[in-house]
């Protein structure tokens, strides 16, 4: 009966989005949803994927059919590619151990997944670094895992990882917990390992026989290299040879938010065992939402797969990484021109969308109330909220906060 229903905490990133979206105010900064703005603060329709849709609409042979349960498996192959490589440089691609599952976007891909290891593999603890993404625990435990436990991440004094405490949680790890592992541009610190400490991150995992979930929501989208930010995903699947689960979003570097395009990528050791998995997968998908959507994976599929529209997208995705890093730059010279009491290196040494800027619960009460600036409690920032037009008022509003 409904009036037995209580109310249900807000969803912080969506509602301070909406209060920035309601403030009246004509100066205002909204630093707080993770999606991609232009220069000029607008959202950006990739001309690659403009092109393919134009393309499409003309196309008598498309129509509104179901897709198959487990995607368009152009597309999973595509994606599955662009994780791992092809078949000259990726064992598990070259040898068949590893196979591609449409999803919903990044989130859906860890449901299904995390449905999967909970219902299917009988796992019941995953890990998750302390902080992640808002959205990891709840994910894992609707889709049926009993116990989170966390990994040590940020160290608030350094602004970056604590990589000692980090290796010490997975080392005390219960063997067979799911660890999930973001691929690159830790979401929300903006700080990735190493390589060396990512090999010693494989070193635990193979040890300890703790099972790799990547969650890789930014190819791309970090450096402007696919290859590059893909690299930890490649180190433990084609180097380690590590059965491992990676969760793909294509909403941030294809810029297909409300499209929901995903995928998952399974990397298995004995190939024989595919088929079997993929009928679980099957009945997964089938008792959830049943078949995926089709238009936003076309879209993927064929810009991928198409030489020209290939080398536009790598165009884009430089375009948008840039922009970042440029705003980082930004960003880090007002504040220290304005002498603003701290360590601002962080902000340029952190990469991906977001920033994790150390600034407290009262100076991000202060932004918001007394210049409309929009931020995450945390202090987390996404730097596509910055634009030239706009890093003076920012700059100066977080050197007002500090201060007072
Ligand atoms: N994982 C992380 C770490 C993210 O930051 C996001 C996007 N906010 C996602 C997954 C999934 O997003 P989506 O479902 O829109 O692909």
């Amino acid at each position: 009966r409904y009036n037995t229903v209580e109310q249900a905490p807000p969803i912080e990133v969506f509602e301070i989005n909406k209060a920035c979206l309601a403030d009246p105010a004509p100066k205002k900064a909204n630093l707080s949803i993770g999606v991609y703005r232009t220069e000029g603060g607008a959202p950006w329709l990739l001309p690659c994927v403009k092109k393919t849709e134009v393309a499409m609409s003309q196309d008598d042979g498309l129509n509104h059919e179901y897709l198959p349960v487990l995607g368009f498996e152009p597309f999973c192959k595509a994606a599955v590619s662009l994780l791992l490589g092809d078949v000259s440089t990726s064992p598990p691609v070259a040898e068949g151990r590893a196979f591609g599952v449409q999803s919903l976007s990044g989130t859906g891909a860890l449901r299904v997944a995390a449905e999967f290891l909970a219902r299917i593999l009988k796992y019941t603890t995953f890990y998750v670094s302390n902080p992640t993404w808002e959205n990891h625990r709840l994910v894992f435990f609707n889709a049926g895992f009993k116990q989170c436990n966390e990994y040590r991440y940020w160290n608030e004094q350094k602004r970056g990882i604590d990589f000692e405490g980090l290796i010490e949680d997975l080392k005390a790890a219960p063997a067979n917990s799911v660890i999930i592992l973001h691929a690159c541009a830790h979401n929300p610190t903006g700080c990735d390992p190493t390589r060396e400490q990512w090999k010693a991150i494989a070193d635990v995992v193979q040890d300890k026989k703790l099972f790799p979930l990547f969650d890789s929501a930014y190819q791309g989208f970090a450096t402007g290299n696919p290859e590059n930010d893909a690299w930890a995903v490649r180190y433990f699947a084609n180097e380690r040879n590590i059965e491992l689960i990676c969760c793909q979003s294509f909403a941030k570097n294809f810029g297909l938010y409300n499209e929901r395009v995903g995928n998952i990528t399974f990397v298995v050791s004995d190939p024989s065992i595919i088929p079997q998995t993929k009928s679980q997968l099957t009945l997964v998908v089938r008792g959830m939402y049943s078949n995926p959507p089709n238009h936003g994976a076309k879209v993927v599929c064929s810009v991928l797969n198409d030489a020209a529209l290939r080398e536009n997208w790598m165009d884009c995705i430089k375009t948008m990484s840039q922009r970042i890093l440029d705003m980082r730059v930004g960003l880090r010279e007002r504040l220290e021109r304005l002498n603003t009491p701290g360590d601002w290196s962080h902000i340029t040494t952190q990469i991906g969308m977001f920033s994790y800027t150390g600034l407290n619960r009262a100076q991000v009460e202060y932004l918001i109330s007394q210049h409309h600036i929009y931020l995450l409690k945390s202090g987390r920032i996404n730097m596509c909220g910055l634009n030239p037009s706009n890093l003076d008022y920012v700059a100066a509003a977080f050197n007002d906060a500090v201060r007072n």
